[in-house]
């Protein structure tokens, strides 16, 4: 892979599994003033070469093939008809990131604020903010009223809201018309009560695999990415 530097023999950190948060740890580690040699190992293939993961709409190709994912299923559900239901889990350079539906949505400011409350300095949705911006790069779209305030202009994750399908408008619409709340971009403004189309961490129809993406983008000296490239 084009980001392997083999020549460093100790690193500063291993990280075990190149999935979405850990390619991430790993591109802040190698990045930052230190310019710590980190080592990445994930269990299953390299993300190159797999169009599907990178086209939203080759997700369920991915299902069918199975060969990106560990597999689990959940045990009989009484509450449905004891049906045996698929618990997909990326493994893949990109982990879940490499094969999810790319819904872009930061999480709910009162559950932030829970878990600064329960002692965590640091977590609370207004100390968050400004690390959700710094992380995205919003592409404003016709079809779309954004909160600009909220969104990130210059992060390493692009996002941007693509049109309803006429149905799906209908949908919409007919919510709206028994008084539901129309709150375009309550996906990040921690809202979670009123209706949206969401968006998406995708540009151009182009899925960012988010953790691939950090993986990729990360030419940084010292980071060494090994992945199963047998399986
Ligand atoms: C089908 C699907 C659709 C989703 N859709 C969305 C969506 O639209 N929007 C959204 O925000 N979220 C979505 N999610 C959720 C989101 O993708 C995950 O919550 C997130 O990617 C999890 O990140 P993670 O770093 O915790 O784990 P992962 O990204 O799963 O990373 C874990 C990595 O560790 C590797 N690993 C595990 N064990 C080992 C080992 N022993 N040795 C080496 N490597 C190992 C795995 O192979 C994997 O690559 C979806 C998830 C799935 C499965």
């Amino acid at each position: 892979m084009a980001n392997i530097k083999d020549d460093i023999t100790i690193y500063d950190y291993i990280i075990i599994g190149g999935g979405t948060s850990g390619a991430v740890a790993a591109r802040r580690l190698a990045e930052g003033k230190d310019h710590y040699n980190v080592c990445v190992i994930e269990a299953g293939p390299s993300h190159e070469g797999i169009d599907n993961s990178r086209m939203p709409g080759g997700l369920p190709a991915l299902f069918q093939e199975g060969a990106l994912d560990w597999g689990y299923n959940m045990v009989p559900q009484k509450g449905c008809n004891n049906r045996v239901i698929a618990a997909s889990q990326g493994r893949v350079l990109g982990g879940c990131s490499a094969i999810n539906g790319t819904v872009f949505t930061r999480g709910v400011k009162a559950d932030y604020d829970r878990i600064a409350d329960m002692g965590n300095p640091g977590w609370s949705w207004n100390d968050m903010l400004p690390h959700f911006k710094a992380s995205e790069t919003f592409h404003p779209a016709e079809c779309h009223q954004a909160d600009l305030s909220a969104h990130g202009t210059n992060g390493p994750l692009h996002t941007e809201p693509h049109p309803l399908m006429p149905i799906s408008q209908k949908i919409l619409d007919s919510f709206i018309d028994q008084d539901f709340e129309y709150k375009p971009d309550m996906f990040v403004q921690g809202e979670f009560e009123g209706l949206l189309c969401s968006h998406y961490a995708i540009k151009c129809s182009y899925q960012a695999s988010l953790g691939v993406g950090h993986v990729v983008r990360t030419i940084h000296n010292g980071l060494y990415v090994l992945s199963n490239q047998g399986s």
